[in-house]
């Protein structure tokens, strides 16, 4: 796929390195700082929203429940993802198996989050400060869903509010996205305490809030980020290097798949950044197939 420019300046600042020839780009493309706006994490450099081309028009949104290569010899734990996509969604699981307490299939939206700001279906309802819903636009054709909310997100009752959060933008806008044209939530409603990883009856208890809100927006792609998140909605326990680089399929939907790394584990892990990159352009490339644009 071909990079542009614009693309460049995020990968940059995502810190994923890019070969490109010195005849096919400015160089003064990398001299990046000086085109992009920093923000509160010093590490990374926030482009201005308005830089992107956000082909999303007149978004109807919702309000939130809250208040309302690097080398290529690296040798980690994971497999290199060689096969090629296969047309287009590889099946994992059909059904979840797990346990649906709750029966929202007939909830509209503001009835859906009514349910979860009330609910109490778990222990987590305990240890939260206030439940995080997800945020974005109700018809988007890409929906994202992380794992649990974290610290920062219970305390603003909003998803990937952190440092996590700046570089998801980051990714998003490298495929020329941003977080007001996607859809945003987890798996869990309710922060884990000490951001422990959510546990399965837990995810059992809280499934069907997350099935709902994939059945009203009815995305054209999903993207999980996160190895709990993926391996609960897969039905796997297959490691996460293992399930990415293929599109799969949950809870019997024909929507394709694609699983990549939690943006916090490529804050601890930034080698593994430009497989993220490599996830985002494979989500990209089913778009096309499907002729959708963004
Ligand atoms: Fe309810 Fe989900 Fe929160 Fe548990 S995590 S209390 S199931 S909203």
């Amino acid at each position: 796929m071909a990079v542009t420019q614009q693309q460049l300046s995020y990968l940059k600042a995502m810190g994923i390195p890019v070969w490109v020839s010195r005849d096919a780009v400015d160089a003064s493309l990398f001299e990046l700082d000086t085109k992009v706006v920093t923000n509160q994490a010093s590490e990374f450099k926030i482009p201005s929203p308005s830089s992107v081309n956000n082909k999303q028009t007149s978004p109807t949104t919702i309000s939130h429940v809250a208040k309302a290569s690097s080398s290529l010899s690296h040798k980690g734990d994971e497999l290199p993802a060689k096969t090629p996509p296969k047309p287009l969604v590889d099946v994992v699981a059909e059904k979840p198996s797990v346990k649906i307490y709750t029966d929202c299939t007939s909830l509209d939206w503001q009835q859906l989050q009514s349910a979860v700001i009330a609910c109490k279906q778990c222990d987590l309802h305990g240890v939260r400060t206030q439940t995080v819903f997800g945020e974005g636009i109700v018809n988007a054709k890409w929906m994202i869903i992380g794992d649990a909310p974290k610290e920062e997100d219970d305390l603003q009752g909003r998803a990937f509010t952190d440092r996590s959060g700046i570089l998801l933008d980051n990714m998003l806008m490298a495929v020329g996205l941003d977080r007001t044209a996607v859809y945003l939530t987890n798996t869990l409603k309710c922060r884990p305490s000490n951001n422990r990883d959510p546990r399965k009856e837990e995810f059992s208890a809280c499934v069907a809030y997350l099935k709902r809100q994939i059945d009203l927006v009815k995305p054209s792609l999903i993207l999980i980020v996160g190895r709990i998140a993926t391996q609960h909605l897969l039905e796997t326990k297959e490691p996460l290097a293992r399930l990415r680089g293929r599109p799969h399929k949950i809870f019997g939907l024909n929507t394709p798949v694609v699983v990549t790394y939690h943006p916090a584990y490529l804050l601890r892990q930034p080698r593994d950044k430009y497989k993220s990159w490599e996830d985002l352009k494979l989500a990209q490339s089913l778009m096309n197939k499907m002729g959708q644009s963004f």
